[in-house]
Parts: C-alpha cells; sequence; structure tokens
C-alpha cells in the first residue's frame, strides 16, 4: 500500500490501516486470472482477515467464502456472500456449528474425518436437510514453508488419509441426509513455489482416475488456498501472482467433464492491503544493543513470535538518511516478543511513527487482550 504520512500522523496507535483500494486492484487481479472460466470458484478463506468492511467489499466483487466456525459463517452471511457459496472446513466442527450450517443453507462442508461424517449425518438427518459434503484427503504432498503451516503431510491432523478415502467416500454415499459432492485439499500457507502445487495436481490427477476405476463420480475439486506474498518488498509485488497460480492448475489438473474447481486464497487477498501502525515509545540503549520499543506487540501482531515470521518495518516519521541497526520488539512481558532483531532502520527516536507493512493478513484476527491490553483499532483508507 501506499504511505501517506499526513494521513496516518494524526492517527492513534497500535492500529491496523487498511487500503480499499488495493484491496479492489487485488480483486481485480483474481478475476483476470479466472478469465472466463465459469467452472472455477474463488472462495475468500476468512480467518485471514474478518473485517466487516473488508468482508463486504470481497462478497461484492463475487467471490465465495471459506468459513473455518460458526461465527465465520454468521459474519459471511452478514456481509453478503450468498450461503450456497460458502464452504464449512477445520478438523473439529461443533454441533451448534454444524446445525447452524445446515440451516443456513451452506455450498459444503469439508469433512476431515468419518467420525465428522456421521455426526453431520445425524445432525441433518434431525433437521431433515440434506448436508452436502465434500471430503478433506489428505495429499501426503509436503509444501516448502514453515513447518507450523504446513498441513498435507501423513502426519499432519489434518483431512482423511488417501488409503481410506475410497470407503469413507461410500459411508458418506451411504449415510441418510448427506450428499457426496466433492474432494478438497489443502496444502499449506505462504507457499511461493509452484512446483508444491504441481505436486498437488499430480496426486489429485493419480486419485481421479483411482476413483474413476472405482465407478465415483467427483462433482467438485477444491484445492485450498496457500498462495505466498512477498513480505521482503511489499512495495515490488504488492499483489500476488495469481495468474501464475491459476495457470498452474489449468495446466496441471485434469478436470473431468463439468467438474467445478474451487480455490481457497486467504493471505494473498489481504496480506499487502494493510500495515500495523505503530509508535515508538523508547529507544533503549544497552551494552550490546539498541533497542526499539513499539507501543504494538505480540498481542497486536503474533507472527513474528509465533512462526519467525519477517515483516517489512518502516520508520515514516524519519528523515536523515542515516542508519542504525536495532532490535524492534513490543512492550508485551515475554521475550518472543520481538518484530525483528538486527534491523537497519534510519536514526529511530521517541515518537516516530513505525509502519509494520504486509498485516493485512492474519495480524487483526489472532490478536488478543494479553496483559488486559484493548484490541488495535482499524482504520479504512
Ligand atoms: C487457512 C486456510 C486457507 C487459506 O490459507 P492462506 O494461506 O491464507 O491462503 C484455505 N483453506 C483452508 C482449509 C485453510 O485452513
Amino acid at each position: 500500500m501506499q504511505l501517506n504520512k499526513q494521513q496516518l500522523q494524526g492517527l492513534p496507535t497500535p492500529a491496523y490501516v487498511y487500503d480499499t483500494a488495493l484491496l479492489a486492484a487485488t480483486l481485480d487481479a483474481i478475476k483476470a486470472a479466472v478469465r472466463d472460466d465459469a467452472n472455477y470458484h474463488v472462495h475468500y478463506a476468512i480467518k485471514a482477515n474478518d473485517h466487516p468492511a473488508i468482508l463486504k467489499q470481497i462478497a461484492a466483487a463475487g467471490l465465495g467464502a471459506d468459513c473455518v466456525s460458526g461465527g465465520e459463517i454468521s459474519a459471511a452471511i452478514e456481509a453478503g456472500f450468498p450461503a450456497q457459496k460458502i464452504g464449512f472446513a477445520g478438523v473439529g466442527k461443533a454441533d451448534w456449528e454444524i446445525e447452524l450450517a445446515i440451516k443456513a443453507g451452506i455450498g459444503f462442508f469439508n469433512v476431515e474425518s468419518r467420525e465428522e461424517l456421521e455426526v453431520i449425518s445425524q445432525i441433518a438427518t434431525a433437521l431433515q436437510t440434506e448436508a452436502r459434503v465434500c471430503l478433506r484427503i489428505n495429499p501426503d504432498v509436503s509444501a516448502n514453508t514453515h513447518a507450523h503451516i504446513t498441513t498435507g503431510r501423513e502426519e499432519d491432523k489434518f483431512g482423511i488419509a488417501r488409503q481410506h478415502m475410497v470407503e469413507v467416500i461410500r459411508l458418506a454415499q451411504q449415510l441418510p441426509y448427506l450428499s457426496f459432492v466433492g474432494l478438497h485439499f489443502h496444502i499449506g500457507s505462504q507457499l511461493l513455489d509452484m512446483t508444491d502445487y504441481e505436486a498437488l495436481c499430480a496426486r489429485v490427477n493419480e486419485l481421479q482416475d483411482l476413483l474413476e476405476a472405482e465407478g465415483i463420480t467427483v462433482p467438485n475439486i477444491n484445492v485450498g488456498g496457500g498462495l505466498g506474498i512477498d513480505y521482503a518488498d511489499p512495495d515490488l509485488h504488492p499483489i500476488a501472482d495469481f495468474q501464475n497460480y491459476i495457470d498452474t492448475f489449468r495446466s496441471h489438473l485434469r478436470l473431468r467433464d463439468g467438474q467445478q474447481l474451487h480455490f481457497e486464497p486467504g493471505r494473498a487477498v489481504v496480506a499487502q492491503m494493510g500495515i500495523l501502525l505503530t509508535r515508538v515509545l523508547f529507544v533503549k540503549h544497552t551494552e550490546t544493543k539498541d533497542f526499539v520499543i513499539l507501543d504494538a506487540g505480540m498481542t497486536d501482531l503474533i507472527r513474528p513470535a509465533l512462526y519467525g515470521a519477517l515483516h517489512k518495518i518502516e520508520n515514516i516519521s524519519a528523515e536523515g538518511s542515516e542508519v542504525k541497526t536495532y532490535d524492534i520488539v513490543g512492550p508485551i512481558c515475554e521475550s518472543s516478543d520481538i518484530f525483528a532483531r538486527d534491523y537497519q532502520l534510519p536514526i529511530t527516536k521517541r515518537g516516530d511513527l513505525i509502519a509494520i507493512r504486509s498485516a493485512g493478513a492474519y495480524g487483526q484476527t489472532m490478536a488478543s487482550t494479553y496483559n488486559h491490553r484493548s484490541l488495535p483499532k482499524t482504520f479504512l483508507v
């Protein structure tokens, strides 16, 4: 996003600032990448950013929603996503969430176990309403990303093992008030190497051949999300390469006649439109290091502490060109409350305004009130 010093100066901190023009341009890029493929469907993964105005803008652009809780389903409907464009994923769905989803008439459940399938059937039977289910299959493809955000290996908790796929599909076809409508996959997050997606395509092709031999038809294939963004240089790549991403599936996935293909990007839709705006409380000099202590901490943006993620950090107030090396930290009583070690900033002083970039995804949605802090505020520009 473009940083406008005047505009940001007056805002209270810490705060998330979202650039709705960049979001609009990103949504246009997604539409351009899909082209006129009427059988391609993009569902935005709400957990990345669930701000009501952002959800409204994404719903108005015609995307569907990928939800992982009852609360997200309610927020999606509130924002104007049509129920039939909503998918509900997650390893642990509570009964009330399943009931809410069936009553709302969502498009499909992404079911992660045999046990869950049975419970959805029971609840659908009680409501006398059919539930459409896709099965999330663990493709056993490992992606080149952080261990905490890879999800498609055999040892991960997600999905149904390949070797049980056929019997669980048969179960879904037999259980009352269920209709089996497709397969779902999701191999991880912050993926920039398209060979990971090529490996997923190869595995899906293999599974489809197997199902064809079994006489099982699969109306929908959902390849999940995970497209990464450029955290190091957000100004160079303000919009993720959706064209290359979607073309990878276009050229490597063998879809059957009439088959619908679903994507679920989260981060790539919203990360670059957001900054975490924060002020310098103190610059603390010690024998070994100089610390920039911010009024934002891991309670506002936990990604650095949780995944070792590195966000670009800019001093918006500094005027000189001389730089210095700092550890940039938050005020929270945890040693992991660090945004960056040995990071070069212009000479920084108390009161300077700092922008932590690429913070539109998994920022505000992961914020907490630890240390009895207030949740960060939000401004749309
Ligand atoms: C989190 C998640 C996504 C979105 O992942 P991103 O890396 O933000 O694109 C998509 N699908 C499922 C099932 C998820 O859990």
